[in-house]
């Protein structure tokens, strides 16, 4: 009978695998290449979308025994912008919840490693390995499955706690730039879907428009980033591996929200590990969690860059008459009758990324 697992890669994927298997009482090893945890997205302020479960954040972390002991705030209000017009788009319940991920205490990643290491995981850090070498592979994105890009900048600032999203492909080739403020901490970035080697000249654009637009200058500032992978068809097991979170292809190609995808798969594997046909029930698992949700996220992307034509001024129209922001986004992520007729006939493959050899050198896979 089975009593270990080896587990590659300490993200938000692995951990929470790690986590859930240590509770179902296996042993766990992790190995992460890096010397901590959240080394590659380091610094970065995210969001965690809230609107693919009807659940509330704290039952979904709840339910993935997931403690919130990181930074976890709640945001109902986000201004979207072009360089013609703006709307303020706002939300009952929050349409998203604001983390930050890297070395800092509060970090998503450093929470998870804490729970991990007090329920008795074993992290070996600085130790990379292979596939073949373990159980589970969580190592994020992929090389041949890139298709987004990020380039942040990290700074202290006085600003008031904000979201701000401004949209053009001068700014963000096919995809958005935003601001996200939170207690002093800000995170700027840039992120193109495609067009890898735009990303420096779209990121001085992004930086130039927001100081215009908020008066102010950014002069100190760190950098970080990096490259998200996405696959239309999962590769959830491969020779005998089990593959979670980005590795699998699990992202959303819309807007690259990927943190709850990756957490809710290492959740999915380990409940289903002592099943009698664990490979496919993961695998229906996982279609049935995220099926809809990924090919509505491909039917977004179709959308966006047809908006991105007109300088997405149909977004914000639609965002002007919407009354509710996440029930907008909820609408769309739900498959509509409009998803189900498009996605059919667009072509998957055009999602990634055709200039992945563009990907600069700190961001590499
Ligand atoms: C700049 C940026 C901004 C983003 N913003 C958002 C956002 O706002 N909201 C959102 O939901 N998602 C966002 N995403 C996506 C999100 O970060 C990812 O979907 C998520 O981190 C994937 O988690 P993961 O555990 O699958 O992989 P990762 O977070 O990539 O973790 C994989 C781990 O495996 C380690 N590793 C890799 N190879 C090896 C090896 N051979 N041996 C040992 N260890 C290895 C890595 O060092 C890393 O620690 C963003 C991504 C980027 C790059």
């Amino acid at each position: 009978m089975r009593t270990s697992y080896k587990i590659l890669g300490a993200g938000p994927a692995g951990l929470t695998a790690a986590i859930n298997l240590r509770k179902k009482g296996y042993n766990v090893t992790v190995y992460e290449k890096n010397e901590g945890c959240g080394g590659r997205i380091n610094g970065n302020l995210q969001g965690i979308e809230n609107w693919s479960s009807p659940k509330t954040m704290g039952q979904r972390l709840d339910s993935m025994n997931i403690n919130p002991s990181f930074l976890l705030k709640p945001f109902y209000s986000t201004t979207f912008m072009n360089t013609e017009r703006s709307v303020e788009a706002n939300s009952k319940k929050p349409w998203f919840y604001l983390i930050k991920r890297g070395a800092a205490q509060d970090s998503l990643d450093q929470g998870l490693r804490r729970q991990a290491e007090r329920c008795g995981v074993e992290i070996k850090f600085s130790t990379s390995a292979t596939a073949k070498d373990v159980d589970i592979v969580a190592t994020g994105p992929r090389a041949g499955q890139l298709y987004a890009i990020e380039k942040t900048a990290i700074f202290e600032t006085n600003l008031n706690d904000m979201a701000l999203v401004l949209m053009g492909n001068q700014f963000a080739h096919r995809g958005l730039s935003y601001l996200l403020v939170s207690d002093g901490y800000a995170s700027l970035g840039s992120v193109n879907f495609g067009k890898f080697g735009d990303l420096e000249q779209c990121f001085n654009n992004t930086l130039k428009k927001f100081e215009q637009i908020l008066g102010i200058k950014i002069k100190d500032y760190k950098v970080a980033g990096g490259v998200a992978g996405f696959s239309p068809s999962p590769t959830l097991v491969e020779n005998g591996k089990f593959y979670i979170g980005e590795a699998a292809g699990l992202q959303d190609a819309g807007f690259g929200f990927g943190v709850s995808m990756s957490m809710e798969s290492g959740y999915i594997l380990s409940q289903v590990v002592d099943k009698p046909a664990p490979e496919e029930s993961y695998q229906n698992a996982i279609k049935k969690r995220f099926g809809n949700h990924i090919k509505s996220s491909v039917v977004i992307r179709y959308l966006l860059d047809k908006m991105g034509k007109n300088n997405y001024n149909d977004l914000i129209n639609m965002l002007r008459k919407e009354e509710d922001l996440r029930d907008f986004f909820k609408g769309f992520y739900n498959f509509p009758p409009i998803s189900r007729i498009l996605y059919p006939f667009l072509n998957k493959s055009s999602v990634i990324a055709t200039d992945q050899h563009l990907v600069p050198s700190p961001f590499k896979v």
